[in-house]
C-alpha cells in the first residue's frame, strides 16, 4: 500500500456506514440483548424496538407496518420475492411463466433460471430500449393469463438507468399480476411510495444507503401471496422464519429515515457532479461513450464505455493512482466475458469490455471529482496502449 490518499467513487457497491447509524445500533449488541420473541422485559424492549423499526421504515414507503419483512438483505429480499411469488402463483392456479427485464441483479435472473430448471418454469426476458428501460406497452404486450409474476428493476445498478415502474406497476395491476421491484440503488435518491409506484413487492438494502451490510426489506403488499422460502419459527409473519437481527433492522430504519428525509437535497447537489463528470468525460477522451440513459438515471451515477481499452486494466490503474471505481465487466485474465446488462443495450461484446463506473456519494468532494477528471484522461490512453 502506498500513501496516495484514496477517493471512493464506487458507492453503488456500498456506501460508508453513517456514525449516526451506528449509534443507533450500539444499544442493541449491548445492555438491549434480548430476543424479540420472549415474554420478559429483556424481550419486550427488543421487541418494541423492531416495532419501531418496522414503522419508521412503513413511513417512507407510505405502507403499513406489517407488510415490511426485515431479510438478511437485498439478495435475500430478491429471492423472497420471486421464488415466493412465483411458487405461490403456482400452488394458487398454476401459472408457471415469469417475465423480467435482462438487466436484472443475479439475485433475480439467478433465482429465475433455477425455477426453470428446478421446477419447470417459463422464464421470458422483456426487451429493453438502448438505454437498458423498459417500457410498459412491452410488458402489455408479453403478459399472459398464466403470468406468476413480472419483475422489473426500479434503478440499474451498472448503467444508472431509471425505469418507469408507476407505468409498469399499472399494466400489471390491470391483468391482476403481481408485480416486484428490486429498489436497492433507487432508495437513496427516489421516492419510495409503493402506492405510486404501484408495486405488490419492493426489495431494499441498508448498505446501499449509509446503512449496514446483511440486512434488507422486503415489502408484500396486502393480498400479494408469497410462499416463505425460510422456514422454521413465526417471525415476520410467517414469512421470514430466524430470530431478529435486532441492531441490524434498527440500523435499517435509521439509514433509511436519514437518507429518505434527505433524498431531494441530495440528489439535485449530485445530479449537477454526475453531469460535469458526464461532459468532461464525452468531450476530453476519444472513443467514449455514455451506458445508460441520459437523463433518466440516479443522480450519482456515470457509466462509460471505452473503445479500445481493457476495464478490468483500467480499474487497476486508477486504484494505483488512488481511485476506487468499479466495472460492469466481470472479465478475467484471459477469458474475457462481457457484461451481459451491455450486451443487452446491443453495446459490441470489444467495447462492453471497456467499460467504467463512477458511482458518487453523498460524502463525494467537487474537488475529488476534479483530481479524478484530471487523471482519467491519461490513464485511458495508457491502458489504450497496452491493449493494441
Ligand atoms: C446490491 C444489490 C443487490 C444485492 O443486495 P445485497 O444486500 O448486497 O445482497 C441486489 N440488487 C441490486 C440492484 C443491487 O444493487
Amino acid at each position: 500500500m502506498n500513501n496516495t490518499p484514496k477517493v471512493y467513487l464506487d458507492n453503488a457497491a456500498t456506501t460508508p456506514l453513517d456514525p449516526r447509524v451506528l449509534d443507533s445500533m450500539l444499544p442493541y449488541f449491548r445492555e438491549s440483548f434480548g430476543n424479540p420473541s420472549s415474554v420478559h422485559f429483556f424481550g419486550q424492549r427488543a421487541e418494541r424496538a423492531v416495532d419501531e423499526a418496522r414503522e419508521t421504515v412503513a413511513t417512507y414507503l407510505k405502507c403499513k407496518p406489517g407488510e415490511i419483512i426485515f431479510t438478511s438483505g437485498g439478495t435475500e429480499s430478491d429471492n423472497l420475492a420471486i421464488r415466493g411469488a412465483a411458487l405461490a402463483s403456482w400452488k394458487k392456479n398454476g401459472s408457471k411463466h415469469v417475465l423480467i427485464s435482462p438487466v436484472e441483479h443475479h439475485a433475480i435472473t439467478h433465482t429465475a433460471n433455477q425455477l426453470q430448471n428446478l421446477h419447470g418454469f417459463e422464464i421470458e426476458l422483456l426487451p429493453v430500449d438502448e438505454y437498458g428501460m423498459v417500457h410498459p406497452d412491452s410488458v402489455s404486450r408479453l403478459l399472459r393469463p398464466d403470468t406468476a409474476l413480472v419483475s422489473v428493476m426500479y434503478a440499474n445498478n451498472e448503467i444508472g438507468t431509471i425505469n418507469p415502474i408507476n407505468d409498469i406497476g399499472e399494466v400489471c395491476q390491470e391483468h391482476g399480476i403481481p408485480f416486484h421491484t428490486d429498489a436497492l440503488q433507487a432508495a437513496a435518491y427516489l421516492s419510495l411510495n409503493v402506492d405510486d409506484l404501484r408495486v405488490n413487492l419492493m426489495s431494499l438494502g441498508s448498505h446501499k444507503f449509509y446503512g449496514p451490510k446483511g440486512i434488507g426489506v422486503l415489502y408484500i403488499r396486502d393480498g400479494t401471496e408469497v410462499t416463505p422460502i425460510q422456514t422454521g419459527g413465526s417471525q415476520e409473519y410467517g414469512y421470514r422464519a430466524g430470530t431478529h437481527n435486532v441492531p441490524y433492522i434498527v440500523g435499517f430504519a435509521k439509514a433509511l429515515e436519514i437518507v429518505q428525509s434527505k433524498r431531494e437535497k441530495h440528489s439535485m447537489a449530485l445530479q449537477q457532479k454526475r453531469d460535469e463528470i458526464i461532459e468532461l468525460v464525452i468531450e476530453n477522451i476519444p472513443g467514449s461513450f455514455l451506458t445508460g440513459h441520459p437523463s433518466a438515471r440516479l443522480p450519482n451515477h456515470a457509466s462509460f464505455v471505452f473503445e479500445g481499452v481493457d476495464g478490468n486494466t483500467l480499474l487497476t490503474a486508477l486504484d494505483a493512482k488512488g481511485f476506487a471505481c468499479s466495472s460492469g465487466s466481470a472479465c478475467k485474465t484471459g477469458n474475457p466475458e462481457p457484461s451481459a446488462v451491455l450486451t443487452s443495450l446491443g453495446i459490441n461484446q470489444e467495447i462492453a469490455l471497456g467499460s467504467l463506473r463512477i458511482s458518487l456519494g453523498i460524502h463525494t468532494k467537487s474537488d475529488e471529482i476534479t483530481k479524478f477528471l484530471d487523471v482519467l484522461p491519461g490513464t485511458v490512453n495508457n491502458v489504450r496502449k497496452l491493449c493494441i
